[in-house]
């Protein structure tokens, strides 16, 4: 009889069992894993650099259908500093302190925070270097499909007996490192809701009549989304753009809730500034200079000459040189610039995806992340109807929910 089962040893079941066997070492952990190792989906995080965490973190960073503030506050009484600020290195805390000690050494860049090797291998690595030495048992290529409770002892694929079961399966994104979504069945079979899934970090899809033209321009805009004709949230960065959607780090977080607005039949635009820097007046005037140049070669001095080709496509002007337009249509020239619009038909799917959005809800755990529909079943990481922008916000929800987990088993 195992005291704690985790199932998946991703970024926040390995996270759990290294904590729970470092704080007790007489704690019997077993780790399931249906994958041959450990943390496949660590492996290629951050472009295989780990994007392991962000110095600015806060609430507003993380997307759920529950009120994050609450958890948040319930965290506190704890004296758990769930999302902690920090501007500098040497004032390391909670999950960040964990992974020095698990062997992960950190740097920065910018506000981003990487393993000093910059490779996410490396930070797989140090993981299971400590696995050993703590003792924590891991089985391989054993994919769990049930788990079932009688009389205070859970019971799983019919052959493990434990006491506590910790699910860290991960969400429905990229399900070929593991994440298949079996983790929701689990949860729903001891009674826990699962909210609606959908595909979260990812491209977004477009019916832009000149979509294949914009293949391979990558531009840095600023960038709207505007939901039912109203602009929800906006976001600076570089915009890609492919055969058939809108990519990129910006396109990706502004992505999180669209797969729902699309299921509610709302209308879905993303705008683009592709000349953030200057307003509509002094692009008129700079565009004036250029009186005896072809629309397409004026445009193609500030912009990429794709882009520059289709927006004078789309206006009607291909033909035409700056100085034959009239003031107005100068004018809606350069709102063109500073508004290229797209209508938005869809959103990357699962097997794309970098998080999911949704899971299982939060309100059904308290505040150590153990199911009130079932003691001492816990759940921690994507599984969870959390999940946070681009930038390490998913590996520090990951990381911050296994050591709330495991601080919250040992209390016991
Ligand atoms: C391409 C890509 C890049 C990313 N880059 C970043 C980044 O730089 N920074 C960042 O913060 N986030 C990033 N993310 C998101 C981040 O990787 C995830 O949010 C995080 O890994 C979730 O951790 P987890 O432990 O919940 O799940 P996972 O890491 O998905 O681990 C779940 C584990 O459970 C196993 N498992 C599942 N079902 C079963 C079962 N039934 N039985 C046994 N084992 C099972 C799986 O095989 C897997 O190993 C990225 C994601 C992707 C896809």
């Amino acid at each position: 009889m195992y005291d704690v089962t985790i199932i998946g040893a991703g970024a926040s079941g390995v996270m759990c069992a290294l904590a729970l066997k470092e704080k007790d070492k007489n704690l019997k952990v077993l780790l399931l894993e249906k994958n041959d190792k450990l943390g496949k989906k660590l492996s290629i995080t951050g472009n295989g650099r780990c994007n392991l965490g962000n110095i600015n973190t806060d609430i507003s960073n993380f997307n759920s259908k529950s009120d994050l503030s609450n958890f948040k506050k319930n965290l506190e009484t704890r004296n758990f500093e769930f999302l902690n600020k920090l501007d500098n290195l040497n004032n390391l805390e909670s999950y960040y302190d964990y992974l020095i000690r698990f062997g992960v050494l950190l740097t920065k860049e910018k506000e981003y925070l990487y393993p000093y090797s910059m490779q996410a291998v490396s930070v797989c690595k140090s993981f299971e270097r400590c696995l050993n030495p703590l003792n924590v048992e891991i089985k391989y290529n054993y994919d769990v499909s049930k788990v079932s409770k009688k009389a205070d002892v859970f019971t799983i694929n019919d052959d493990i007996k434990s006491k506590v079961v910790v699910v860290a399966t991960g969400g429905k994104s990229y399900p070929k490192t593991g994440s298949t979504g079996k983790g929701y069945n689990i949860l729903k079979s001891f009674g826990h809701t699962i909210t609606d899934l959908y595909p979260s970090l990812t491209q977004l899809k477009t019916n832009y009549k000149y979509i294949k033209d914009l293949q391979g321009v990558r531009v840095n805009a600023k960038v709207s989304l505007c939901v039912n004709e109203k602009i929800e949230t906006k976001e600076n960065g570089q915009v890609q753009f492919t055969k058939e959607a809108l990519s990129g780090i910006c396109i990706f977080n502004l992505s999180r809730n669209v797969g729902k607005y699309i299921k509610e039949n709302k209308k879905v635009k993303i705008i683009i500034d592709l000349i953030p820097n200057y307003d509509q007046f002094g692009l008129v005037e700079y565009l004036k200079s250029f009186s005896s140049y072809s629309i397409v070669d004026a445009l193609s001095c500030v912009i990429n000459n794709k882009l520059s080709f289709v927006i004078s496509k789309e206006l009607g002007f291909a033909n035409k040189k700056m100085e034959d337009l009239t003031k107005v249509q100068l004018e809606n020239v350069c709102f063109a610039l500073k508004n290229m619009c797209f209508n938005i038909t869809g959103t990357g799917d699962f097997e794309t995806a970098q998080v999911t959005n949704g899971g299982a809800s939060l309100d059904e755990f308290d505040c150590n992340l153990q199911s009130i529909k079932c003691k001492d079943l816990y759940a921690i990481g994507e599984v969870i109807d959390v999940d946070g922008k681009c930038g390490g916000y998913n590996l520090s929800w990951a990381f911050t929910s296994a050591i709330i987990v495991s601080d919250g088993i040992l209390k016991k």
